[in-house]
């Protein structure tokens, strides 16, 4: 049987609790707009204004006009949209080549790697120690065939803040189009589809307050991508199916929160953020911040810690109610370390011991305080049952 009991959640990069005016929204909707929004009655033109307003919501959270964004089913399917949808556009044109980041989210490496099988060319640019991608490492990257870049606005694992805008001018200088999965920071961050330059934007609602399932992929006006999902003319041809009406309420009631809430949460959740950090680093001796050097979305921190198995610690964790995560993937029964950590050349004994804090609004001092009562004693415990040398 689960624990019932409500965990001390540091784990908001993985997904957030749903905001409660959405979920008040979402269940009105559920129970009373069961319309569909493409019929001409009464009732399905009340379901098209729920999606009207939702997207007038996004558009204002993200600086952009509301029609330039098309409803997906979450951020997976934004930066699948997003990259096959440019390469069936370009493809017949030459364009058969593209450049993302090594540390992308496995949403976007794998979508590279299904084009890579159809003999496309990709390129993986590798980030600094530090976690960053350099303008001038993807700018060497682009060949006259690169039909699109993509680089992420905020790494989920580490949390840092690439130059995105830097990237996109010089990707335009080339004639080359330019995504950037902002999943991680659309809702926590004043994200500006104009300042950033970008030709395509992706965004995912369970990250800030709204339900899983539901997202959007913003389109520079007069970018032709080509749609994935084919059927019925929903979304201006642009992405077909019946659209989830109550998911979108809520993604819509949780941009229009995130945009009032916006820099009290940075401040709150920063400050909570800090004081973590500092306090890991001051009570747990071996421990290193991944990142550190590079600017960071302030709700995230990843922590190395020396002669530990973060897995081991991850679950030591959860026995006393925290929820964390790691970036490894558990394949076929062996872990993989975590292709971010890998992709920065950080060494084996620094990539095992990582673990990702990722905080919200909701946290509490007092939860800060019980994690770093908490923390030094079964980090000690691990230690002492080890085999693993010492990093340093
Ligand atoms: N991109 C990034 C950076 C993410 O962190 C995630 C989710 O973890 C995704 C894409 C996928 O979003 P979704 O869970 O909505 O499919």
């Amino acid at each position: 049987m689960l624990n019932s009991v409500v965990p001390i959640y540091f784990d908001h990069n993985a997904t957030t609790p749903l905001h409660p005016a959405a979920l008040e929204a979402m269940t009105r909707a559920l129970a009373a707009d069961f319309g569909n929004a493409s019929s001409v009655h009464a009732l399905g033109q009340q379901a098209k204004a729920h999606l009207d307003t939702a997207r007038a919501r996004l558009g204002a959270l993200l600086h952009a006009d509301a029609q330039d964004l098309v409803w997906t089913a979450g951020g997976t399917e934004a930066d699948n949209f997003a990259i096959r949808g440019i390469a069936e556009a370009l493809e017949p044109r030459g364009r058969t080549h593209l450049v993302a980041s090594a540390i992308e989210h496995e949403a976007v490496l794998n979508t590279c790697r299904h084009l890579e099988r159809r003999g496309w060319q990709v390129s993986l640019v590798a980030p600094t120690r530090d976690g960053l991608v350099d303008p001038a490492a993807v700018d060497a990257a682009i060949t006259p065939q690169t039909a699109l870049v993509s680089v992420m606005h905020a790494n989920n694992e580490i949390g840092t803040i690439q130059p995105v805008a830097d990237i996109a001018r010089l990707a335009q200088a080339r004639g080359v189009l330019m995504h950037t999965d902002a999943v991680q920071t659309v809702g926590k961050t004043d994200v500006d589809v104009g300042a950033l330059g970008v030709d395509l934007l992706s965004l995912s609602a369970h990250k800030f307050g709204g339900p899983k399932g539901a997202g959007a992929l913003w389109i520079r006006r007069g970018t032709r991508v080509a749609p994935i999902l084919t059927g019925g003319r929903h979304e201006r041809n642009r992405r077909a199916g019946t659209e989830n009406v109550p998911a979108i309420v809520g993604l819509g009631v949780a941009a229009e929160c995130a945009r009032r809430e916006l820099s009290a949460h940075a401040e709150h959740v920063g400050a909570l953020r800090d004081r973590l950090e500092a306090g890991v680093l001051a009570a747990v001796p071996g421990t290193v911040v991944n990142g550190a050097g590079a600017p960071r979305v302030w709700n995230t921190t990843n922590i190395s810690f020396d002669r530990v198995e973060a897995e081991s610690l991850l679950i030591a964790l959860d026995l006393e109610g925290f929820a964390v995560s790691t970036g490894s993937a558990c394949s076929s029964g062996t872990l993989e370390p975590s292709h971010v950590l890998k992709a920065m050349r950080l060494p084996p004994a620094r990539t095992q011991g990582a673990l990702r804090f990722s905080l919200g609004p909701t946290n509490t001092d007092a939860e800060v305080d019980r994690l770093l009562d908490v923390l030094p004693g079964l980090v000690d415990k691990l230690r002492s049952l080890t085999r693993m040398p010492a990093a340093r």
